[in-house]
């Protein structure tokens, strides 16, 4: 795409209502306007989904951030809570075609051990030097492409191409946790400064390549014919979000006590292992690839 400058920026919390560290740093940050104000460009705070954070709930109908894509954004039969917020937030910064901000921050948290992950919005290389970047100055940011990273998936941050999502786990679900609360902040400063530095004129150095993790697929948890759930994710597979997964590894334990394995020669890399949000979803984890991505063309 064409790159003049970045004029707005919105940050995102609570797009999800029961991941607080996006919601207070959002409070927050329009409790203190100033400490996210830079000169080069406008800044917008948006808590996305109120109710459900009065409720403390991920959603009250469905999934918010799964209610974004083209298809059903335009869409006026589609009527739960969640569907007309998505529209709300479409209206106030979107349309995808042509946004009215250039830089979306969307704040999230997860209960697997994601760390610091940043998922970007799209693979465009403006994104993904930021990307570079911040790998660059906090070697435990990691970065992850999903497996449909287009503009029609169906999250928030598709409303632009530019922007991201960031991910700071293992939490629980409506807990605070300063640290990840405080890392998350100071992602959002580097990212800000980042794009201010790019308005000025003086872009911040980025590595010539990175390593990013790209997502292969998704894997349920064994169940039976009914749905229910016959194994849990393996002790030895909890919290190893990003460590290699190699033929032979355990992935879950039945109740009985049995170990299944991971048979494939392939070497991946599991994210979201047992995310509470995704059994519903029928993921236990998603299997990435690592690779390393050339940043420096010209
Ligand atoms: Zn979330």
């Amino acid at each position: 795409m064409m790159f003049n400058s970045i004029r707005r920026v919105a940050i995102v919390g609570g797009t999800h209502g029961n991941e607080w560290t996006g919601i207070y740093l959002v409070k927050k940050f329009e409790q203190f306007p100033e400490l996210i104000a830079r000169s080069s460009f406008e800044m917008i705070t948006l808590l996305g989904n109120p109710k459900a954070i009065a409720a403390n709930r991920r959603y009250i109908d469905q999934d918010l951030n799964r209610c974004f894509s083209h298809e059903d954004l335009s869409n006026p039969t589609l009527t739960s809570y969640e569907e007309q917020r998505a529209k709300a937030i479409a209206a106030q910064l979107g349309p995808k075609e042509n946004p009215q901000v250039d830089f979306i921050i969307d704040l999230h948290s997860s209960t697997a051990n994601m760390g610091l992950t940043i998922l970007p919005s799209s693979t465009d290389l403006f994104n993904l030097r930021l990307c570079g970047y911040l790998s660059q100055i906090d070697p435990a940011v990691r970065i992850t492409l999903g497996i449909a990273c287009h503009q029609d998936m169906p999250m928030l941050r598709s409303l632009s191409p530019l922007g991201c999502t960031i991910e700071v786990g293992a939490i629980a679900q409506g807990v605070l946790d300063a640290r990840h609360l405080q890392q998350t902040e100071m992602l959002v400063h580097a990212i800000l400064d980042y794009l201010d530095a790019i308005n000025q004129g003086n872009p911040m150095p980025v590595p010539s390549s990175m390593t990013v993790y790209q997502a292969i697929e998704s894997i349920d948890y064994p169940r039976n014919s009914s749905g229910e759930l016959q194994a849990m994710i393996h002790p030895q597979l909890q919290f190893k979000d990003y460590a290699p997964l190699q033929d032979g590894d355990p992935m879950f334990l039945s109740f009985t006590g049995e170990s299944i394995f991971y048979r494939e020669e392939k070497v991946v890399y599991p994210v979201f292992i047992n995310e509470a949000a995704y059994y519903e979803k029928k993921i236990a984890m998603t299997l990435t690839s690592k690779q390393q991505f050339k940043l420096d063309a010209t």
